[in-house]
């Protein structure tokens, strides 16, 4: 017996619900699944099938999302969107940095093994899928070209905004939000290649390896990790960030094979 089966679906999660906002108004929930203490809503968006969740800060919290994404719907790829510290020379507040690395800023099993490499995998970095990483800078290039239509020119003008820049690199994770300028000087001192610090990727990235799912990954640049990194951080996460993963979503799963 032959059996016909839609495509599966495309994952995202974002750590809290300010960065996901915009993009749950595009996708109102055609079900709705809790599952590990977290709600899962399934829509389409473009004709392709979308499972969405928050999973909340830090790498454990990130870890048992994407495990339960995986087994219970068994994505084909997932996308995390959210906010990041900018470390990196040139990577200001309101720009995009899209990963094509993770690595856990706070690992150190030394002198056991390298810094920062995670034990028995024999790895220090996780590369994201690079098809699906070259398509997401491509959608950010494009959907972010205007973002005064995205924002609204108020929005522009409170945060000092000017067009978001999108890099593409490195991004650091670890159990630490970054808001002193030591702290920081620190990162990027260890690792100059560092373009942003968040909570999250590196964990979803070591889940998405080790099921082979395809995983990537964008951050706005919410705060530059030093001493003002907490400065109107929730009104940032929604009026400006929300709006740019919306777009950059919208375009993306317009130009992923359905
Ligand atoms: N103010 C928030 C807490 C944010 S924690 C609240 O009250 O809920 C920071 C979140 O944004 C994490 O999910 C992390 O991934 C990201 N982030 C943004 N800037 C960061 C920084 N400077 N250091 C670490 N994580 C950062």
């Amino acid at each position: 017996m032959t059996t016909t089966s839609s495509p599966a679906p495309i994952g995202i999660i974002s750590a809290l619900r300010d960065e996901l906002s915009a993009v749950l108004l595009r996708m109102p929930p055609e079900s709705r699944q809790r599952i590990a203490n977290r709600s899962f809503r399934q829509c389409h968006w473009h004709g392709q099938q979308v499972v969405a969740v928050l999973s909340r800060i830090g790498k454990v919290a990130a870890a048992t999302t994407a495990t339960a994404m995986i087994e219970r719907y068994g994505v084909r790829a997932i996308v995390f969107t959210g906010v990041a510290g900018g470390l990196g020379e040139g990577v200001q507040v309101g720009d995009l940095v899209v990963a094509r690395s993770f690595l856990q800023h706070d690992l150190n099993a030394s002198p056991l093994f390298a810094r920062h490499e995670v034990p028995l995998y024999g790895l220090t970095r996780f590369r994201t899928d690079t098809p699906l990483s070259d398509t997401l800078a491509a959608a950010a290039r494009q959907a972010l070209s205007e973002p005064v239509g995205l924002l609204g020119a108020q929005a522009m003008q409170d945060f000092g905004l000017h067009t978001p820049q999108v890099h593409e690199g490195l991004i650091l994770s670890g159990d630490q939000f970054i808001n002193t300028a030591q702290d920081s000087v620190r990162l990027v001192a260890e690792l100059p290649d560092a373009l942003a610090v968040e909570m999250e990727g590196a964990a979803v990235a070591q889940v998405c390896h080790d099921y082979g799912v395809p995983f990537a990954a964008m951050r706005t640049i919410s705060d530059r990790a030093d001493d003002n990194a907490h400065v109107d951080f929730p009104r940032f996460t929604e009026q400006v960030a929300s709006h740019y993963s919306a777009a950059v979503l919208d375009t993306l799963l317009a130009q992923l094979p359905a």
